[in-house]
């Protein structure tokens, strides 16, 4: 989506603190972090919502999910543990739409 600015991000037309990249997926630091180690994975795809996935979605979803694992282990080596956040629409807190997962970790997290 032309004016989507993760779809810029993972077109290489905004710049990005980048952690990870295959052909499918993108992590990068989060501009804001709201933890020592706040990553984001987005899929090169454009999908608004994880409430707009359908069943054709399947297999992005489970990947981004098995990308999001290696990222936190072998990129950011946090073998303590971490959290996986997806916010959904407004009510969930998504400012970006442009589905993504955030990595959060380097800490003991709050609740
Ligand atoms: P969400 O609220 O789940 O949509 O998360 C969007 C996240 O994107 C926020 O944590 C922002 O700090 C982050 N963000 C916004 N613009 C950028 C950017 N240009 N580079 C990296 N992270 C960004
Ligand atoms: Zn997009």
């Amino acid at each position: 989506m032309s004016d989507c600015l993760f779809c810029k991000i993972a077109a290489g037309e905004i710049p990005c603190n980048k952690v990870y990249e295959d052909e499918d997926f993108l992590a990068f630091h989060d501009i804001h972090p709201k933890a020592p180690t706040h990553v984001l994975v987005i899929p090169k795809f454009h999908l608004e919502t994880l409430a707009d996935a359908t069943e054709q979605d399947t297999a992005l979803l489970g990947l981004m999910l098995d990308r999001v694992r290696h990222i936190a282990d072998a990129e950011l080596h946090l073998d303590a543990g971490y959290r996986v956040v997806i916010n959904v629409r407004e009510g969930g807190g998504q400012e970006v739409f442009h589905i993504h997962v955030h990595i959060l970790g380097g800490k003991k997290l709050p609740f």
